[in-house]
């Protein structure tokens, strides 16, 4: 059994007979699978396989060499770097751009890994692809039945009236949201919004890495004060202390994240507005992704990782957590 002994360890997967880790936390050996280059599933490795878009943003992010096995959507390739071969193909995730998830062959078995991943389509991303496999791994950020998004249409048309009326009465809009993955979302599903944009100088790298592989976006430029009074802000939330805000007389901020489906998510971001637009899968798309895939055991992480364990099972599926203490983790085995 290729996929006896499966950990979750400093924030990733590892698999010890194919001697294969799936985006850790930290530097690991061999040729490390990283799913997309969103800070907590990157770390300095010598050796990585990935898209390209996940591997120029990953050198924007972490800087330094490595040695990148840079794979298409549906490219397979071979490794032995264990006691057990394997052939590895990277499929697109939906999370944001360039995000893969894992199709894992080792002998008759196979193994999905989905890394982060929605269903939705987004408007700068890659369809997501699921395809059958043995073992499911999946993150289950999403994992409680309560997490049900809102229709995206209706989102999106509050998220316009929001800027458009901020703007019509001088008033800044500040969209807080993460610079990679959901600032060009926004960007892009407001291509034909008539907004303008200033983004943080994050923010603004990251999306021209992104606009180099073809995403269209609304105008946008990197925020300079003097410039930004008829623009809508793209601002990280950890950087809304920054000097550089209070230089504008009068903001209306807005936290653009799936946790808005939280009804405190406005006053836990400080935020006058929340808006539950996601770059995840919520409850019933997780439900749908396991339909799809029909493993025959299934582990979860993070999130409610062992909420939506227990909510398989209840459907008959043979799951456990990998990232929660879950009694039944210790004896199932794969
Ligand atoms: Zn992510």
């Amino acid at each position: 059994m290729p996929f006896t002994g499966i950990q979750y360890v400093h924030g990733g997967v590892h698999l010890p007979r194919l001697g294969l880790w799936l985006d850790p936390s930290r530097p690991k050996p061999g040729a490390v699978f990283v799913s997309h280059a969103h800070s907590d599933h990157m770390a300095r490795h010598t050796e990585v396989v990935l898209t390209a878009p996940t591997a120029d943003l990953m050198r924007l992010r972490l800087g330094g060499q490595r040695t990148e096995h840079r794979l298409d959507y549906g490219q397979t390739k071979s490794f032995r770097q264990g006691e057990i071969p394997f052939q590895l193909t990277l499929l697109p995730a939906g999370h944001i751009l360039g995000s893969s998830m894992a199709y894992i062959q080792a002998g008759s078995q196979s193994l999905l890994y989905t890394g982060d991943f929605k269903l939705r389509p987004g408007f700068s991303c890659e369809p997501c692809q699921l395809r059958q496999a043995d073992v499911l791994v999946t993150e289950t950020t999403f994992g409680r039945p309560q997490y049900v998004l809102p229709p995206q249409e209706t989102i999106w048309a509050e998220l316009l009236a929001f800027c458009q009326g901020a703007l019509s009465e001088d008033v800044t809009p500040v969209l807080m949201t993460y610079s990679l993955g959901k600032t060009q979302e926004v960007l892009a599903g407001l291509a034909d919004s008539g907004l303008s944009f200033a983004l943080h100088e994050q923010a603004y790298r990251m999306t021209q890495v992104c606009e180099s592989y073809g995403v269209s976006f609304a105008p946008y430029e990197a925020f300079d004060p003097l410039f930004a009074r008829d623009k809508v802000l793209i601002w990280p939330p950890s950087a809304m202390k920054s000097a550089l805000l209070t230089e504008l007389p009068r903001l209306r901020k807005a936290a653009i994240t799936g946790w808005a489906m939280d009804a405190s998510c406005k006053f836990r971001y400080r935020a006058d507005a929340a808006f539950a637009l996601s770059d995840h899968a919520d409850f019933p798309d997780l439900l749908e992704a396991v339909g799809r895939v029909q493993p025959k055991q299934v582990w979860t992480l993070h999130g409610s990782a062992a909420t939506f364990a227990d909510a398989l099972r209840q459907r008959g599926y043979n799951a456990a957590a990998l990232s929660e203490p879950d009694q039944l983790s210790l004896v199932l085995g794969c």
